[in-house]
Formats: C-alpha cells, structure tokens, sequence
C-alpha cells in the first residue's frame, strides 16, 4: 500500500523543509565533526559524503525512469491484450464469411494502428481476401500470402522489406496471411499480438469452414449433390410464403426414372448409383442455379422453379427429358440411356399448403407414366385443390 499519493509532492515538499530546518543544527554539528576529523586524521569524509549523496540521487532518478517505462509499456501491453480480445470476441460472434470479413475489416487496423495491414485465406486453390483488398494489389499479396504458407515457421516478408506476414496456422496447417507494413520496424510485443491475430482469425475462418460444411451435409444429398427432402419441403413451404407476399408464382417439378429396377437388376446397384449421380449433374447443368435441385427419395426428383409460370416449366423440363436422354451412363462397355417421367404443377394464388402442389405434382408424373413414360405432363389448376 502506499502511503503517499501522486498528488502529495507539495506536502512531502514541506515535510522535507520541517525535517531539513528540526536538524539543521544537528546536521551542522555533524558537518563540523567530520572536518574535525578530516583535519586531525588527514581524511576526506565530506566530499565522500557528497559524492556518495549524489551518486545516490542520481540512482534513484534512472531507477524512477525506469518503473516509469515499465509500467507505460505494461498499459501498453494492457491495452493491446484489450484489443486481441475485442478480436476474438467479434471472431466468436461470426460464423460466415460475411461476418468474419467485417471483423476483420473493422478490427486489424485496430491491432496495427498506423499500418496497412490485409488478410487473406486460401479455399480450393482461390485466395479469398478477408480485408478490401483492390484489384492492382491482390496478385502481390496473393504471393506475399503464398510464401508466407508455404513456410509457416518463419514470418517473412511481403514485398522486399515494405512488409511483414504472419502465418494463420490452424492445425499445423497454414490456410492464411495477415500482412502488416513493416516501418516502422515492429516491436516484439507487437509481432506477438499479430501472431496471435493470425491463429485466431485462422481458427474462426476454419471454424466457418468446418459449420459450412456440416450445415450442407445435413441438406445434401452425397450422391446426386442434390438437396435432401426435408431441405427441399422447407424451401418449398419459403417459396409460398415468398409467392403469396409477392403476389407471384413457381411451378413444382416431380419426376421419377423409367425402369430404373431394371437397370439395377441388369447392371448391378452401383450402375444405378452412377445413373442417379449423372441425373444430378444433368440437373445442375441445365436448370438454372436459383432453381431447387433435390432428391425426393429413390430415384424421383423434385425441382422447384421460383418465379416460373408452368409455360417457361414446361420449356425447361423438357430440355431436361431431352437432356438426360441425351446422356446416358457409361457402365462396363454398355451405353446406360436414362428416361424419366415428369409432372408439372404451378402453385396457385394464395395458396398454403406445400403438399397439395407437390401432391399436384406427383399427380401429373403419374400420368406420364401412364401415358408411356419419358414424357412430361402438367397439372390441371384446379380450385379445390390445395387451397
Ligand atoms: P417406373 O418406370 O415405373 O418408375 O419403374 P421403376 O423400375 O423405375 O420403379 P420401381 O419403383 O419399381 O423401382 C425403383 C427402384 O429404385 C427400386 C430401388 O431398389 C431402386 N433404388 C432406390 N434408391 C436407390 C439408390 O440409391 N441406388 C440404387 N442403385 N437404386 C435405388
Ligand atoms: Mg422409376
Ligand atoms: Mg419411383
């Protein structure tokens, strides 16, 4: 505990002029008595004591400075830990690339305040900036960042000596750079913040990565790349919800595989996977990327067309038949040709429920079948239906 404060000087003044004027007799006799003995036995005991008492002061001076820095660099310290922890904490807060970028953006230049500073991660060969990052630069830092991954254990630098990478190494993996202007010179207290920025902005973007997958685990389909059914109900049931407040329409496209029992029985199961697999590529290259591509069940299909009356529906699916029938599967030397039987059912104004218009859907495809396969039918509208 201390007993005096910062602002006691004016009464430590005083006390020391109290205590100087109470022994100022006793000093000066003290004084004589040293000259007394400097004069009998040839001593120097005053200009030792003065010195000694400068030496002293002169000590306890740098000793001030010194505690004076020290604890200026420890509220430094204090303050950099504050804003690694601001970092973290809106990292923690973030679990899509969207949100990871803006707290990146707006909390680096925090981290190295008067420095240009980027960063960027590598996924599936492309480097996706995490920091606005112009066009003119990026092939730069793109190198920078590359160099920096490519030996983690030593931070090197960007560009000749403009600036300073630091690794994001996530599981002895590098995935990412942050990359700082290296002048003035950094400090090590500063390059141990940015490390430390770097391991947490790697482990949040492989965090993100990691959720993203899961998440698209669980609506997938892992043989066609197809939504499952559940995702696809759900969209549906968004889609009405989205038709009704905007007054608008999308047609619903159920279709099923002609004969596929036969192709399991003549070729085995694993030809009918490839088969199932090449109605999902086909699906993803003919229809459109907004389009709802999904695996009912088996091998029938349901494609959701948003804003699509049933005459475009009609146009599409039937570029669809002819293109599965166009493509067939490859299997052992044998040419595996796919046909399917489609059913289309626009939804009508205002309605509700999601299964009266697959429901319609499924109807029509029926009817295709019926009719001879590899063909395309359409829903009637019909009023007291679905409504
Ligand atoms: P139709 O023209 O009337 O639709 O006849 P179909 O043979 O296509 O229909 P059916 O319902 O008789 O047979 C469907 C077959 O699809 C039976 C089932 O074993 C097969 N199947 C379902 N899911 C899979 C799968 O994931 N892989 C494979 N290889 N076959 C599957
Ligand atoms: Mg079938
Ligand atoms: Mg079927």
């Amino acid at each position: 505990m201390r007993i005096f404060g910062r602002h006691d000087a004016f009464l430590i003044g005083g006390l020391a002029i109290a205590v100087f004027v109470v022994s100022s007799r006793p000093l000066g006799e003290l004084l004589d008595r040293a000259r007394e003995i400097d004069h009998s036995r040839g001593l120097q005991l005053v200009p030792a004591l003065f010195i000694l008492a400068v030496v002293f002061l002169v000590n306890q001076v740098r000793k001030r400075e010194e505690m004076r820095i020290e604890a200026a660099q420890a509220t430094s310290r204090v303050a950099e830990m504050g804003r690694l922890v601001a970092f973290g904490q809106a990292l923690a807060r973030a679990l899509d690339g969207d949100s990871i970028r803006a707290a990146t953006t707006e909390h680096l230049p925090i981290i190295a305040p008067g420095r240009d500073v980027w960063a960027m991660f590598r996924t599936t060969g492309d480097w996706i900036p995490l920091t606005p990052v112009s066009e003119e630069v990026h092939p730069m830092l793109e190198r920078a960042a590359s160099r920096a991954i490519a030996d983690p254990g030593a931070s090197t630098d960007a560009e000749g000596d403009s600036s300073y990478c630091f690794p994001m190494v996530v599981g002895g993996t590098a995935i990412g750079a942050i990359g700082v202007s290296a002048n003035p010179p950094l400090t090590d207290a500063q390059r141990s913040v940015l490390t430390a920025a770097a391991a947490l902005l790697g482990a949040s973007v492989k965090n993100a990565e990691l959720f993203n997958e899961a998440h698209e685990n669980s609506v997938r389909d892992a043989l066609t790349g197809c939504f499952n059914r559940r995702h696809s109900m759900e969209v549906v049931d968004a889609e009405l919800r989205r038709a009704r407040r905007t007054r608008g329409t999308f047609s619903v496209v159920m279709f099923d595989l002609d004969h596929f029992k036969a192709i399991n029985d003549r070729f085995g199961h694993l030809c009918g996977d490839a088969v199932l697999a090449q109605v999902g590529h086909r699906m993803k290259a003919v229809l459109r990327v907004s389009d709802i591509k999904s695996r009912w069940g088996g091998e029938e299909f349901l494609a959701l067309l948003p804003e699509t009356p049933v005459t475009g529906a009609r146009r599409v699916v039937e570029t669809l038949r002819q293109d599965l029938e166009q493509h067939p599967v490859l299997w052992n030397g044998h040419t595996v040709v796919i046909t399917a039987s489609f059913g289309i059912a626009e939804v009508m104004p205002g309605e509700t429920d999601a299964r009266a218009v697959i429901g319609r859907a499924d109807a029509a495809l029926y009817q295709a079948k019926q009719d001879g396969r590899n063909r395309v039918e359409v829903a009637e509208l019909s009023v007291s239906q679905g409504v």
